[in-house]
């Protein structure tokens, strides 16, 4: 059979991420960024065969300019014909969407709609897939929902406490993200430790720059901790997760602030970066807790460990049982002190991990890290790239 490539696009802002994946053996063949689209500085780096290229990208600097030296790049390369289809990250699928869909003249209409739920991230993907179709006009197009996983979660635990009107009128639920990520390592957990995952009562954690949790019941997901945006749940990198609403609020009658400071605020200058005031990134605090005994930097990832574990606990009541939990995203698949501070807290669930594994899952590597007595304690690489480029290809078989 000749070798068929899915190329898998996730475009933010001012950002957009690719990968040509082969659908048979699951290998990386090209991967890349384009950064600071929108801005003169805008370029593309392009990793392929071992090598990476970074090339600035022409006026006016935008996601097309991207995909325009990316389809060059294929081109030289001879890597066009191989690519059956094209899979989107889409951030929000509203509770239209649950499943991947092939992207349509209607499903764009519908997902400009959605994009009122989500302003800050559906409207760059939307930008992603309106430059592809353009580019790529013979090729179908799937999206990929970071929502959809999470549509199995019961109404008791997707509804907020507020007037019906807010859910009937607005869409105002839980919707939870990062699903493919859940789904994808709740999947290998179940592979790890030789089970069904029908079998199986999972708690996942992804924590990169943004951070969640979900209870994973029979392979289903039935509780998450971001809400209606991704704001929501644990602390993470520049984002506040869960704070008391009245504080919002208070800052804008009493304390002089306008929303949309307070939105950014929120989104972008609070996590790790605003308890620390040093940094969003969980590695430089770590060598600042560690080795600068800088107080900051300790008590940022202090509270950002305590607020994990609360929200961990949190999951399983959602769980018949607790077989095992599953850590993933950057930090969840290399830091050793993050994992460690975090399982401490939870002793009263029966969770302990084994220091030395511990030490030795980190860079990629799958490990069971729990000790003998404990439920498993699986490190597991995330791959959201995989998960969209499989369900695209899927999809178009059918
Ligand atoms: P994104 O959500 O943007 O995909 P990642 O999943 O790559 O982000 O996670 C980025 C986070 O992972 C950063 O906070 C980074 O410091 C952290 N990280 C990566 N490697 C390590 C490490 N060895 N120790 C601690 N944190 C790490």
């Amino acid at each position: 059979m000749t070798k068929q490539t899915i190329l898998v696009i996730n475009c933010g802002s001012s950002s957009l991420k690719f990968a040509l994946i082969d659908v048979a053996t699951k290998e990386e063949s090209l991967s890349g960024l384009a950064q600071r689209l929108g801005s003169e500085q805008a370029s593309i780096t392009i990793k392929y065969k071992g090598d990476k290229q970074t090339m600035a990208l022409t006026a006016p600097y935008l996601h097309q300019a991207a995909l325009a030296k990316l389809i060059e790049f294929l081109k030289t390369n001879s890597l066009t014909d191989s690519i059956v289809a094209i899979g989107h990250r889409v951030v929000h699928g509203g509770e239209e969407y649950h499943l991947p869909t092939l992207i349509t003249e209607k499903v764009m209409a519908q997902l400009k709609k959605l994009s009122n739920l989500a302003p800050l991230h559906n409207p760059a993907n939307i930008i992603g897939i309106e430059a592809a179709l353009a580019a790529f006009e013979h090729l179908p197009q799937v999206a990929v929902f970071d929502t959809a996983f999470h549509q199995s979660i019961p109404n008791k635990a997707f509804l907020y406490a507020v007037p019906q009107k807010l859910y009937k009128e607005h869409s105002i639920r839980k919707y939870g993200f990062h699903g493919t990520s859940h789904y994808f390592v709740s999947r290998e957990a179940a592979n790890m430790l030789g089970k069904d995952i029908n079998e199986l009562s999972l708690v996942t954690v992804h924590l990169g720059n943004g951070c969640s949790l979900a209870a994973i019941e029979a392979g289903q997901s039935v509780d998450t901790s971001m809400g209606f945006t991704p704001l929501a749940g644990v602390t993470m990198g520049t984002r506040s997760g869960d704070i008391d609403p009245g504080v919002i609020f208070h800052l804008t009658s009493h304390c002089g602030y306008t929303v949309e400071q307070v939105d950014a605020m929120l989104n972008k200058e609070s996590g790790l970066l605003g308890l620390s005031g040093i940094s969003n990134d969980c590695r430089t605090l770590e060598e600042q807790a560690l080795e600068e005994n800088n107080p900051q930097a300790k008590l940022a990832l202090d509270v950002f460990s305590f607020t994990i574990a609360k929200s961990l606990a949190a999951m399983t009541v959602s769980l018949s049982k607790l077989d095992g939990i599953v850590f993933t995203g950057g930090i969840g698949e290399n830091s050793d002190y993050v994992r460690d501070q975090v399982i401490k807290q939870l002793s009263v669930l029966g969770l302990s991990l084994n220091e030395a594994l511990n030490a030795q899952a980190i860079r990629g590597k799958s490990l069971n890290i729990a000790t003998e007595q404990s439920p498993a304690i699986l490190v597991v690489p995330t791959n959201e790239e995989w998960v969209i480029a499989n369900q695209t290809h899927q999809l178009i078989q059918e």
